[in-house]
């Protein structure tokens, strides 16, 4: 019910190229943004509008503007960071806000290192953002990071999900939507989603 699969043409055209592992750093890092805007388009299809009016050079005209609560991104370190070009460019006006989490090796648990958001947090809408939803384990820490400080309106946006990290998202948090663009088959044993991209981190930024 919460899970919205953004199924338009040129989504999933770019996440086929995303997949290719010949795709390279730039081109990668191309798709991953332009991916995001499409998503956050569908992401902040119902923000609340207000009418206004307006004096065009014609005519006074009732027209219609974004109302209500401002919306704050906070991209998860370091993947989500390649997404923020692309939401912004949407929503220039919005805040910004960073949660490092990696991924313990071993246990596979998200593990918090960084955290630093606008003060105004509480009052905002908030999208966390993170390429891939694979466990939902760091989708969920930065979730309750942001629960803990009072955020109500919490959506969480992807490129690519698995039915293990949106049925772990969704117990968690069920009143959290999800905003996808693929749903894969599943994770392999070291957590990665299969067929999936690969490492997001590593191939936005050329660490591998
Ligand atoms: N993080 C990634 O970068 N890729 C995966 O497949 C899963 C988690």
């Amino acid at each position: 019910m919460g899970l919205h699969i953004i199924d338009h043409p040129l989504v999933q055209h770019k996440i086929s190229l995303m997949r290719d592992k010949n795709t390279g750093v730039k081109e990668f890092r191309e798709l991953v943004e332009e991916t995001a805007m499409f998503i956050c388009y569908e992401a902040t299809r119902d923000l609340p509008l207000k009418e206004v009016e307006m004096e065009t050079p014609i005519a006074v005209a009732k027209t219609k503007i974004i109302s209500g609560r401002k919306l704050a991104f906070v991209p998860i370190l370091r993947a989500g960071l390649g997404m923020i070009d692309g939401v912004t460019a949407l929503v220039p006006a919005a805040k910004i806000g960073h949660i490092g989490l990696f991924r313990d090796p071993q246990t596979h648990k998200a593990v918090k290192y960084y955290s630093k958001l606008p003060e105004d947090i509480a009052e905002r809408d908030v999208i966390v953002i993170d390429p891939m939803l694979a466990t939902g384990s760091s989708a969920s820490a930065a979730i309750r990071e942001l629960k803990s400080l009072g955020v109500k309106n919490i959506k969480f946006m992807c490129i690519l999900c698995c039915p293990e990290g949106v049925k772990a998202l969704e117990t968690a948090y069920p009143d959290v939507e999800i905003y996808t663009g693929v749903m894969d088959d599943g994770l392999n044993e070291d957590k990665y989603i299969v067929p999936g991209v690969g490492d997001a981190g590593d191939r936005i930024f050329g660490t591998k």
